[in-house]
């Protein structure tokens, strides 16, 4: 069954907007191949694909997976801190610290294409949820 890009990419927008947490490109397919059981691997990871590239989804290298974006589509990077508990993620984007990569990558003379900012750690909430403990 052919169904068109832009259908499938607010279909995936749909699921990653329903959850938590991230979700991967095969969490995305084995959810929607209830509705559309023929559902290929190759349409969805071109749809997600097409979600980066327009901000609307980030994905998260460490953890191979995809999360919606919170903001309204960044075009820059975003600092994403990925709660290792509960496996929520928060965003934000800091041009200083886009900056800062920048400079340094031009210090030694690489040009960058991409930047990955990640961090692993404790949410507010579960921090909380531990000091109670
Ligand atoms: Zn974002
Ligand atoms: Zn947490």
């Amino acid at each position: 069954m052919r169904v068109k890009g832009e259908e499938m990419q607010e279909r995936i927008l749909g699921v990653l907007s329903g959850r938590e947490t991230p979700a991967s490109a095969y969490d995305v397919l084995d959810i929607l191949r209830r509705e559309t059981p023929k559902l290929a691997p190759t349409t969805i990871y071109r749809a997600l694909a097409a979600l980066v590239e327009r901000g609307r989804v980030h994905r998260l290298e460490s953890l191979n997976a995809y999360t919606v974006c919170q903001g309204e589509a960044h075009r820059d990077a975003p600092v994403l801190a990925i709660c290792d508990d509960c496996g929520s993620v928060a965003e934000a984007v800091s041009r200083d610290v886009l900056g800062a990569l920048s400079g340094i990558a031009r210090q030694s003379g690489f040009s960058p294409t991409r930047h990955v900012i990640e961090l692993h750690g404790t949410c507010a909430t579960c921090e909380d949820a531990g000091g109670r403990a």
